[in-house]
């Protein structure tokens, strides 16, 4: 595939990883400095070649990149680590601890998704493989990690996962936010939560709004995709609004005994009314999360608090 990149400053570019052969559903930004560059989020394996491509039409050698971060370890995000830990032996993959593990071993990670894709596993994600636990390191939130031409500060972000991390980088403020600061399709004033399953936590990720909120970042980089920036707080306005609203939509549901069929038929009702207003196509947004995966996660979350109730 042809790479599209985006020039988001001197150091930075976006890489459009085309998943599955559409634009702007899952991005990997790289950092490069002229000698040495750093990546943040590889994709899933699928896509890892286009994400080479792409690293070497931006212009740095794959001899230069050295370091790796993901956000978390979900598929779309750190899918692909271990295929181009492998294939760049000399890079190092920074993760989260509670991701670590999955990383260097993703059995329990491929069983819980095969379920969920079936036999669509291997065309969506590609094939998985272990991180080699000499190239695997652990970072901590409050850390700072010297990365070419800046650095990277580490901020534990749960809410999403236990193991999702955001990053910020000190030269040109910019905040990557994974999945914690939602999905938001460029040129579109919307933002969704992803509240897939199994560790959708609202009230955790609430906390790890406030705490972002506070960085002053001058643009948001979630991997769903792009760069914004402008009204930032808007953004987190809207996510955190449709976080709670959505998720009190699906409590009621339950609380009155819908199933779950039920209550996706409800949620996608309320999306659509909310796109009517804004005039967007909102496929757009179901690649990178669909309803299914939103509802599951919610029912879960409210499933758990009602029995410890
Ligand atoms: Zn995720």
């Amino acid at each position: 595939m042809t790479p599209i990149l985006h020039q988001l400053s001197q150091n930075i570019t976006l890489i459009d990883l085309q998943f599955r052969g559409r634009v702007e559903t899952i991005a990997a930004y790289l950092i490069f400095d002229g000698e040495q560059a750093a990546l943040i989020e590889t994709g899933p394996a699928s896509t890892v070649d286009t994400l080479l491509d792409g690293v070497q039409a931006a212009g740095v050698p794959l001899e230069a990149l050295r370091q790796i971060f993901v956000t978390h370890i979900h598929l779309d995000h750190a899918g692909g680590a271990g295929v181009l830990a492998r294939q760049l032996p000399w890079t190092r993959v920074h993760v989260h601890p509670v991701g670590a593990p999955h990383l260097a071993d993703p059995s329990k990670l491929l069983a819980s998704a095969a379920p969920l894709y079936g036999d669509q596993m291997e065309s969506l994600w590609g094939t998985i493989v272990a991180v080699p636990a000499e190239q695997l390191v652990v970072i901590n939130d409050g850390d700072e990690i010297a990365i070419p031409g800046s650095t990277l500060r580490v901020f534990e972000t749960s809410g999403h996962a236990r193991h999702h991390h955001a990053y910020f980088d000190a030269k040109s403020s910019l905040l990557f936010t994974g999945d914690i600061g939602g999905v938001r399709m460029p040129g579109v004033r919307y933002v969704r939560p992803p509240t897939t399953p199994p560790e959708l936590d609202i009230e955790a990720w609430r906390a790890s709004i406030a705490r972002l909120r506070a960085l002053d970042a001058t643009g948001l980089c979630p991997t769903h995709f792009g760069l914004f920036r402008g009204n930032l707080a808007w953004h987190w306005d809207d996510l955190e609004w449709r976080l709670v609203a959505w998720g009190e939509l699906v409590r009621v549901q339950l609380e009155q005994g819908a199933d779950e069929n039920a209550i996706l038929q409800e949620l996608k009702a309320q999306a659509a009314a909310e796109f009517a207003k804004l005039g967007v196509d909102p496929s757009r947004y179901d690649v990178a999360v669909s309803f299914e995966s939103l509802v599951a996660g919610y029912a879960r979350y409210w499933r758990q608090r009602m029995r410890n109730e």
